[in-house]
């Protein structure tokens, strides 16, 4: 247990400064270049790494073991802050308001530890500061890099404020959601609003298919299906006396398996099928794999990582998936791999302009990455 309170200090401080200066994905120039800085100051390696921002390091133990990787995210978010603090965003409209500088903080804090324990390490641990995550872009371009081929074993986290401190969840399989999203664009006949017959109302088309797609769920999936299909945007017409051409509706699809993405999309195009024909109208879906499959929690590295984190002292609670994107999942993907979330106390939740994470999660968490690490080394995960 690393209990230092000038380590503390200086996870806060670091933690501090980069809240202060919240970058968008893609865009984390500053936040890559402070890590790399702490990085080099501690003679941790840097992989050499073909994306614009983000880093991944390197540790080898003196003995030898598997692969195991560690991942923060380092993005912040197109959001105002509205939290009075000391170091509140500098950057007008930016704001670090999923906590993911507390994620790269602690992932930090736990490779500087981790590096004065070489004589305790087995195996190799890559740390991952990954960039756009909001935008569900880092991972996969990780991935791309073929830096994580050899992996054995990923561990990820996102602080949870809805949690008490002190208390670290999960569960089997799908902690979060696959995000899915589509366009469909229907095509009827325009006319004038007093002459509909002379004309093919999108609107009414419309109408139907949003009824339509509204029994996906409840009457097309079984019942303990857990899913959801929404409508989120309609657009159409621009004139009160005319019934216009074309109706063009936008939504997104959330759920925890993706066989029941695959259903889901099957039957909206069924229905806009049957709806096209019925109207004869022209209906085009476009499906647009948003974000991220849902995460896939391989049962024994979960139960591994929630039993180190009671071992730390955290409360440790099975917790039911959240219909939220993470994209962690697509690591998941290629690596066997655990991801939990740790109570952050703020009162206000995550993308939130006034969210705003307790700094005494800081020092706990990178103990437990750190406890987490070294017990991994030792774990035969090249079985899994
Ligand atoms: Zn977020
Ligand atoms: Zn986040």
């Amino acid at each position: 247990m690393i209990s230092n309170s000038t380590f503390e200090q200086f996870l806060i401080s670091f933690r501090h400064d980069l809240h202060a200066h919240p970058e968008l994905s893609k865009k984390e120039v500053r936040t890559t270049h402070k890590i790399r800085e702490q990085l080099e100051l501690h003679q941790i390696t840097i992989l050499p790494l073909t994306l614009a921002t983000g880093l991944v390091a390197e540790i080898i133990g003196d003995y030898p073991g598997p692969t195991i990787v560690l991942r923060g995210d380092i993005d912040a978010l197109p959001i105002q802050e509205e939290n009075d603090v000391a170091f509140r965003s500098v950057s007008h409209g930016i704001m670090h308001a999923c906590g993911h500088d507390f994620h790269t903080t602690a992932l930090l804090g736990a490779a500087i530890q981790l590096k004065k324990q070489t004589g305790n390490i087995y195996g190799r641990i890559l740390f991952v500061f990954q960039p756009a995550e909001e935008i569900g872009y880092g991972a996969a371009a990780i991935i791309e890099t073929g830096l994580l081929n050899k992996a054995d074993a990923i561990f990820g986290w996102h602080n949870d404020p809805t949690l008490p401190l002190g208390t670290v969840a999960s569960c089997h399989g799908a902690v979060t959601a696959s995000v899915d999203a589509f366009d469909i664009t229907i095509t009827g006949r325009g006319s004038h609003a007093a002459k509909p017959n002379e004309g093919n109302d999108p609107f009414i088309i419309t109408s139907q298919l949003i009824t339509a797609f509204q029994t996906i769920i409840s009457r097309f999936l079984p019942s303990n299906t857990n899913a959801v299909v929404s409508i989120t945007q309609i657009h159409g017409g621009n004139n009160r006396n005319v019934i216009p051409e074309k109706v063009v509706l936008s939504g997104t699809v959330r759920a925890f398996d993706a066989k029941i993405v695959e259903l889901i999309k099957q039957r909206m195009q069924q229905l806009i099928t049957g709806l096209a024909f019925t109207n004869e109208a022209i209906i085009e879906l476009e499906w647009v794999e948003e974000f991220s499959p849902a995460t896939n929690n391989h049962p024994e590295l979960t139960d591994f990582a929630l039993q180190l984190a009671e071992l730390n002292g955290f409360t440790i609670e099975k917790m039911e998936p959240l219909s939220i994107g993470e994209d962690f999942a697509n690591y998941q993907t290629v690596i066997p791999g655990a991801f939990v979330f740790i109570g952050s106390g703020s009162p206000y939740p995550l993308h939130h302009p006034q969210f705003k994470a307790d700094d005494n999660i800081l020092l706990p968490i990178t103990n437990y990455l750190f406890q987490l690490t070294l017990a991994a080394g030792q774990h035969p995960f090249k079985k899994l």
